[in-house]
Protein backbone atom coordinates (compact mmCIF):
# COMPACT_ATOMS: atom_id res chain seq x y z
CA UNK A 1 0.00 0.00 0.00
CA UNK A 2 1.28 3.42 -1.18
CA UNK A 3 0.43 6.25 1.24
CA UNK A 4 -0.21 9.19 -0.53
CA UNK A 5 1.59 12.68 0.89
CA UNK A 6 -0.62 15.44 0.34
CA UNK A 7 1.65 17.81 2.23
CA UNK A 8 4.46 16.59 0.20
CA UNK A 9 2.51 17.25 -3.41
CA UNK A 10 1.00 20.34 -1.99
CA UNK A 11 4.66 21.61 -1.21
CA UNK A 12 5.87 20.89 -4.52
CA UNK A 13 2.83 23.18 -5.93
CA UNK A 14 3.83 25.57 -3.78
CA UNK A 15 7.30 25.74 -4.31
CA UNK A 16 6.92 25.69 -8.81
CA UNK A 17 4.70 28.40 -7.93
CA UNK A 18 6.68 30.62 -6.11
CA UNK A 19 9.46 29.79 -8.97
CA UNK A 20 7.29 30.78 -11.74
CA UNK A 21 5.32 33.38 -9.92
CA UNK A 22 9.25 35.21 -9.70
CA UNK A 23 9.74 34.89 -13.25
CA UNK A 24 6.83 36.34 -14.19
CA UNK A 25 7.26 38.94 -11.57
CA UNK A 26 10.47 39.78 -13.05
CA UNK A 27 9.50 39.78 -17.21
CA UNK A 28 6.14 41.73 -16.38
CA UNK A 29 6.59 43.40 -12.68
CA UNK A 30 3.50 42.12 -11.75
CA UNK A 31 2.39 39.20 -9.89
CA UNK A 32 -0.76 37.65 -9.27
CA UNK A 33 -3.28 39.18 -7.11
CA UNK A 34 -5.84 36.86 -4.78
CA UNK A 35 -8.52 38.51 -2.73
CA UNK A 36 -10.71 36.67 -0.04
CA UNK A 37 -13.61 38.01 1.15
CA UNK A 38 -14.64 37.03 4.34
CA UNK A 39 -18.37 38.23 5.41
CA UNK A 40 -18.93 37.68 9.82
CA UNK A 41 -16.81 36.24 12.34
CA UNK A 42 -17.07 32.31 12.31
CA UNK A 43 -14.24 30.95 13.59
CA UNK A 44 -13.60 28.16 11.11
CA UNK A 45 -14.02 30.11 8.26
CA UNK A 46 -11.52 32.77 9.27
CA UNK A 47 -9.05 30.55 10.06
CA UNK A 48 -9.27 29.21 6.06
CA UNK A 49 -9.14 32.34 5.12
CA UNK A 50 -5.96 33.31 7.17
CA UNK A 51 -4.20 29.80 5.83
CA UNK A 52 -5.31 31.27 2.48
CA UNK A 53 -3.42 34.56 2.62
CA UNK A 54 -0.71 33.05 4.85
CA UNK A 55 0.33 30.44 1.65
CA UNK A 56 -0.98 33.76 -1.15
CA UNK A 57 2.34 35.29 0.88
CA UNK A 58 4.28 32.82 1.05
CA UNK A 59 4.19 31.98 -3.38
CA UNK A 60 4.55 35.91 -3.97
CA UNK A 61 1.42 36.68 -5.10
CA UNK A 62 -0.74 39.96 -3.98
CA UNK A 63 -3.24 39.69 -1.18
CA UNK A 64 -6.32 41.71 -0.74
CA UNK A 65 -7.98 40.94 2.42
CA UNK A 66 -11.20 41.83 2.74
CA UNK A 67 -12.75 40.95 6.03
CA UNK A 68 -16.50 42.49 6.44
CA UNK A 69 -18.79 42.62 9.72
CA UNK A 70 -21.87 39.95 9.76
CA UNK A 71 -24.10 43.00 8.99
CA UNK A 72 -23.26 43.74 5.89
CA UNK A 73 -25.90 43.80 3.06
CA UNK A 74 -26.03 41.68 0.19
CA UNK A 75 -26.05 45.12 -2.13
CA UNK A 76 -23.06 46.08 -0.60
CA UNK A 77 -21.08 42.51 -0.60
CA UNK A 78 -21.95 42.52 -4.38
CA UNK A 79 -20.23 46.53 -4.82
CA UNK A 80 -17.29 45.23 -3.24
CA UNK A 81 -17.11 42.28 -5.87
CA UNK A 82 -17.95 44.56 -8.63
CA UNK A 83 -14.76 46.92 -7.55
CA UNK A 84 -12.13 43.68 -7.30
CA UNK A 85 -14.15 42.27 -10.72
CA UNK A 86 -12.58 45.64 -11.99
CA UNK A 87 -9.67 45.85 -9.81
CA UNK A 88 -6.87 44.70 -12.83
CA UNK A 89 -4.05 43.86 -10.03
CA UNK A 90 -6.84 40.97 -8.71
CA UNK A 91 -6.61 38.11 -10.83
CA UNK A 92 -8.65 35.65 -8.49
CA UNK A 93 -11.64 36.40 -5.92
CA UNK A 94 -12.97 33.86 -3.43
CA UNK A 95 -15.63 34.28 -1.38
CA UNK A 96 -15.39 32.07 1.74
CA UNK A 97 -18.79 30.32 2.43
CA UNK A 98 -21.25 29.68 3.56
CA UNK A 99 -22.53 33.46 3.57
CA UNK A 100 -24.57 34.93 6.31
CA UNK A 101 -28.35 33.79 6.15
CA UNK A 102 -29.66 37.35 4.86
CA UNK A 103 -27.02 36.72 1.92
CA UNK A 104 -28.20 34.67 -1.35
CA UNK A 105 -24.87 32.50 -1.94
CA UNK A 106 -26.24 32.21 -5.73
CA UNK A 107 -26.25 36.19 -6.04
CA UNK A 108 -23.09 36.51 -4.74
CA UNK A 109 -21.78 33.88 -6.98
CA UNK A 110 -23.34 35.29 -10.06
CA UNK A 111 -21.43 38.53 -9.33
CA UNK A 112 -17.80 37.48 -9.94
CA UNK A 113 -16.67 37.74 -13.10
CA UNK A 114 -15.93 34.18 -14.33
CA UNK A 115 -12.18 34.82 -15.26
CA UNK A 116 -11.58 35.71 -11.53
CA UNK A 117 -13.66 33.14 -10.05
CA UNK A 118 -10.86 30.45 -8.62
CA UNK A 119 -13.28 28.59 -6.67
CA UNK A 120 -14.27 27.53 -10.03
CA UNK A 121 -18.28 27.89 -8.94
CA UNK A 122 -19.99 30.52 -11.32
CA UNK A 123 -22.26 28.95 -13.16
CA UNK A 124 -20.71 29.57 -16.42
CA UNK A 125 -17.24 27.86 -15.02
CA UNK A 126 -19.40 24.85 -14.05
CA UNK A 127 -20.86 24.44 -17.39
CA UNK A 128 -17.88 24.77 -19.21
CA UNK A 129 -16.57 21.98 -16.84
CA UNK A 130 -19.16 19.59 -17.94
CA UNK A 131 -18.20 20.87 -21.37
CA UNK A 132 -14.83 19.71 -20.97
CA UNK A 133 -13.66 23.13 -21.37
CA UNK A 134 -12.73 24.61 -18.35
CA UNK A 135 -9.93 26.64 -17.11
CA UNK A 136 -10.87 27.03 -13.67
CA UNK A 137 -12.49 23.95 -12.03
CA UNK A 138 -13.04 23.88 -8.40
CA UNK A 139 -10.17 23.18 -6.10
CA UNK A 140 -10.51 20.10 -3.71
CA UNK A 141 -11.54 18.14 -6.33
CA UNK A 142 -8.68 19.19 -8.85
CA UNK A 143 -7.00 18.96 -6.26
CA UNK A 144 -7.06 15.10 -6.15
CA UNK A 145 -6.61 14.60 -9.93
CA UNK A 146 -3.50 16.45 -9.35
CA UNK A 147 -3.13 13.66 -6.39
CA UNK A 148 -3.73 10.95 -8.45
CA UNK A 149 -0.98 11.97 -11.32
CA UNK A 150 1.45 12.59 -9.37
CA UNK A 151 1.41 8.92 -7.90
CA UNK A 152 1.07 7.92 -12.10
CA UNK A 153 -2.84 6.32 -11.12
CA UNK A 154 -3.85 5.76 -14.20
CA UNK A 155 -7.62 7.41 -14.50
CA UNK A 156 -8.70 6.84 -18.36
CA UNK A 157 -10.68 3.24 -18.58
CA UNK A 158 -10.55 2.75 -15.02
CA UNK A 159 -13.98 2.61 -12.67
CA UNK A 160 -14.00 5.69 -10.59
CA UNK A 161 -17.02 5.74 -7.78
CA UNK A 162 -17.79 8.99 -6.10
CA UNK A 163 -19.11 8.76 -2.81
CA UNK A 164 -21.06 12.39 -2.70
CA UNK A 165 -22.84 14.98 -5.46
CA UNK A 166 -22.42 18.15 -3.74
CA UNK A 167 -21.23 20.69 -5.62
CA UNK A 168 -18.18 21.40 -3.84
CA UNK A 169 -16.62 18.13 -4.50
CA UNK A 170 -19.03 14.96 -5.92
CA UNK A 171 -20.02 16.70 -8.90
CA UNK A 172 -17.11 18.29 -10.24
CA UNK A 173 -15.02 15.18 -9.25
CA UNK A 174 -17.30 13.01 -11.38
CA UNK A 175 -17.00 15.31 -14.38
CA UNK A 176 -13.12 15.97 -14.15
CA UNK A 177 -12.81 12.16 -13.53
CA UNK A 178 -15.17 11.87 -17.27
CA UNK A 179 -13.01 14.15 -18.56
CA UNK A 180 -10.07 11.82 -18.34
CA UNK A 181 -11.86 9.26 -19.26
CA UNK A 182 -13.04 7.27 -16.59
CA UNK A 183 -16.15 5.38 -16.18
CA UNK A 184 -17.58 7.25 -13.56
CA UNK A 185 -20.34 6.42 -10.75
CA UNK A 186 -22.03 9.11 -8.56
CA UNK A 187 -23.06 7.63 -5.32
CA UNK A 188 -25.29 9.92 -2.88
CA UNK A 189 -27.68 9.82 -0.19
CA UNK A 190 -30.50 7.99 -1.72
CA UNK A 191 -27.99 5.29 -3.55
CA UNK A 192 -29.32 1.51 -3.31
CA UNK A 193 -26.63 -1.40 -2.73
CA UNK A 194 -23.53 1.01 -1.78
CA UNK A 195 -21.75 -1.92 -0.80
CA UNK A 196 -21.57 -3.72 -4.57
CA UNK A 197 -20.94 0.17 -6.30
CA UNK A 198 -17.92 0.65 -4.49
CA UNK A 199 -16.59 -2.78 -4.78
CA UNK A 200 -15.93 -2.15 -8.21
CA UNK A 201 -14.18 1.02 -7.90
CA UNK A 202 -10.50 1.27 -9.29
CA UNK A 203 -10.50 4.51 -7.52
CA UNK A 204 -12.84 5.59 -4.86
CA UNK A 205 -13.47 8.90 -4.19
CA UNK A 206 -15.47 9.51 -0.23
CA UNK A 207 -16.76 12.92 0.00
CA UNK A 208 -19.78 12.94 2.64
CA UNK A 209 -18.68 13.84 6.03
CA UNK A 210 -19.50 10.78 7.88
CA UNK A 211 -17.15 9.31 9.81
CA UNK A 212 -15.26 5.77 8.83
CA UNK A 213 -18.45 5.21 6.62
CA UNK A 214 -16.28 3.31 4.41
CA UNK A 215 -15.26 0.46 5.58
CA UNK A 216 -12.58 -2.83 4.30
CA UNK A 217 -15.91 -4.78 2.51
CA UNK A 218 -16.72 -2.08 0.27
CA UNK A 219 -13.33 -1.53 -1.28
CA UNK A 220 -11.87 -3.80 -4.33
CA UNK A 221 -8.10 -5.15 -3.03
CA UNK A 222 -5.52 -2.34 -5.09
CA UNK A 223 -8.11 0.44 -5.06
CA UNK A 224 -6.74 3.72 -4.77
CA UNK A 225 -8.44 5.09 -2.06
CA UNK A 226 -9.20 9.31 -1.69
CA UNK A 227 -10.85 10.50 1.88
CA UNK A 228 -12.03 14.13 1.14
CA UNK A 229 -14.09 13.69 4.38
CA UNK A 230 -13.47 16.11 7.34
CA UNK A 231 -15.43 15.52 10.48
CA UNK A 232 -14.22 16.52 13.99
CA UNK A 233 -14.57 13.69 16.40
CA UNK A 234 -13.34 13.80 20.12
CA UNK A 235 -11.46 16.58 18.84
CA UNK A 236 -9.01 14.66 15.99
CA UNK A 237 -9.91 15.47 12.66
CA UNK A 238 -11.65 12.41 10.91
CA UNK A 239 -12.19 11.17 7.44
CA UNK A 240 -15.02 8.74 5.74
CA UNK A 241 -12.28 6.55 5.44
CA UNK A 242 -11.96 3.62 8.02
CA UNK A 243 -8.11 3.67 7.83
CA UNK A 244 -7.09 1.09 9.94
CA UNK A 245 -8.64 -1.79 7.92
CA UNK A 246 -9.04 0.13 4.42
CA UNK A 247 -5.30 0.59 4.40
CA UNK A 248 -4.60 -2.74 4.35
CA UNK A 249 -6.49 -3.67 1.25
CA UNK A 250 -6.26 -0.29 -0.55
CA UNK A 251 -3.47 -0.23 -3.31
CA UNK A 252 -3.26 4.09 -2.30
CA UNK A 253 -4.77 5.67 -0.03
CA UNK A 254 -4.88 9.42 1.65
CA UNK A 255 -4.21 9.97 5.37
CA UNK A 256 -6.81 12.67 7.21
CA UNK A 257 -5.20 15.13 7.55
CA UNK A 258 -2.47 15.32 5.42
CA UNK A 259 -4.10 14.10 2.12
CA UNK A 260 -6.84 15.77 0.58
CA UNK A 261 -6.82 18.97 2.68
CA UNK A 262 -3.69 20.40 1.61
CA UNK A 263 -4.14 20.11 -1.49
CA UNK A 264 -7.30 22.42 -1.57
CA UNK A 265 -5.33 25.87 -0.91
CA UNK A 266 -2.23 24.86 -3.47
CA UNK A 267 -4.70 24.11 -6.19
CA UNK A 268 -6.27 27.68 -5.42
CA UNK A 269 -3.09 29.44 -5.68
CA UNK A 270 -2.47 27.15 -9.14
CA UNK A 271 -6.17 28.38 -10.26
CA UNK A 272 -4.97 32.27 -9.02
CA UNK A 273 -1.84 31.65 -11.54
CA UNK A 274 -3.77 30.19 -14.19
CA UNK A 275 -6.23 33.11 -14.28
CA UNK A 276 -3.38 35.44 -14.01
CA UNK A 277 -1.88 33.75 -17.27
CA UNK A 278 -4.90 33.68 -19.18
CA UNK A 279 -5.53 37.31 -18.61
CA UNK A 280 -2.21 38.81 -19.61
CA UNK A 281 -2.35 35.49 -22.97
CA UNK A 282 0.93 33.58 -21.08
CA UNK A 283 0.57 30.12 -21.95
CA UNK A 284 0.82 27.38 -19.45
CA UNK A 285 -0.95 24.17 -18.11
CA UNK A 286 -4.35 24.19 -17.13
CA UNK A 287 -5.31 23.71 -13.49
CA UNK A 288 -5.69 19.93 -13.49
CA UNK A 289 -3.07 18.77 -15.67
CA UNK A 290 0.45 19.67 -13.35
CA UNK A 291 1.58 16.39 -13.09
CA UNK A 292 0.02 14.72 -15.99
CA UNK A 293 1.19 11.68 -17.91
CA UNK A 294 -1.10 10.02 -19.71
CA UNK A 295 -0.88 10.58 -23.21
CA UNK A 296 -4.35 9.78 -24.75
CA UNK A 297 -4.72 12.28 -28.03
CA UNK A 298 -8.17 14.42 -26.69
CA UNK A 299 -9.12 15.30 -30.30
CA UNK A 300 -9.62 11.64 -31.15
CA UNK A 301 -11.20 10.47 -28.00
CA UNK A 302 -15.30 10.59 -27.46
P1 LIG B 1 -22.19 17.93 1.56
O1 LIG B 1 -22.78 17.72 2.91
O2 LIG B 1 -22.55 19.11 0.76
O3 LIG B 1 -22.45 16.63 0.67
C1 LIG B 1 -22.39 15.35 1.18
C2 LIG B 1 -22.83 14.39 0.11
O4 LIG B 1 -22.78 13.06 0.62
C3 LIG B 1 -24.25 14.61 -0.38
O5 LIG B 1 -24.21 14.74 -1.79
C4 LIG B 1 -25.01 13.34 0.02
O6 LIG B 1 -25.95 12.93 -0.96
C5 LIG B 1 -23.89 12.34 0.13
N1 LIG B 1 -24.19 11.25 1.06
C6 LIG B 1 -24.80 11.29 2.26
N2 LIG B 1 -24.87 10.05 2.81
C7 LIG B 1 -24.29 9.22 1.92
C8 LIG B 1 -24.07 7.82 1.91
N3 LIG B 1 -24.45 7.05 2.91
N4 LIG B 1 -23.44 7.30 0.84
C9 LIG B 1 -23.05 8.06 -0.20
N5 LIG B 1 -23.22 9.39 -0.23
C10 LIG B 1 -23.85 9.96 0.82
O7 LIG B 1 -20.60 17.87 1.82
P2 LIG B 1 -19.35 18.38 0.95
O8 LIG B 1 -19.27 19.88 1.03
O9 LIG B 1 -19.31 17.71 -0.37
O10 LIG B 1 -18.18 17.80 1.85
C11 LIG B 1 -18.06 16.40 2.08
C12 LIG B 1 -16.97 16.18 3.11
O11 LIG B 1 -15.74 16.66 2.57
C13 LIG B 1 -17.16 16.94 4.42
O12 LIG B 1 -16.64 16.16 5.47
C14 LIG B 1 -16.30 18.18 4.23
O13 LIG B 1 -15.84 18.70 5.47
C15 LIG B 1 -15.17 17.62 3.44
N6 LIG B 1 -14.46 18.59 2.59
C16 LIG B 1 -13.11 18.55 2.63
C17 LIG B 1 -12.39 19.42 1.85
C18 LIG B 1 -10.90 19.37 1.88
O14 LIG B 1 -10.24 20.29 1.45
N7 LIG B 1 -10.31 18.28 2.38
C19 LIG B 1 -13.04 20.34 1.01
C20 LIG B 1 -14.44 20.31 0.96
C21 LIG B 1 -15.14 19.42 1.76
Amino acid sequence: MILIDGKKVSAEIRNRLTKETAELKSKTGCAPGLATVLVGEDPASAAYVRIKNKVCAEVGFQSFEQNLPAETTEAQLIDLINELNRNDAVNGILVQLPLPNHIDPQKILLSLDPGKDVDGFHPINVGKLVLGDALLTPCTPTGIITLLDYYDIKIAGKHAVVLGRSNIVGRPMANLLLQRHATVTTCHSQTVGLEQITRQADILIAAVGRPHLLTSSMVKKGAAVIDVGITRVDGKLTGDVDFVSVSEKAGFITPVPGGVGPMTVAQLMANTLQAFKARNNFAGEVGSQIFRREEEDEAKVV
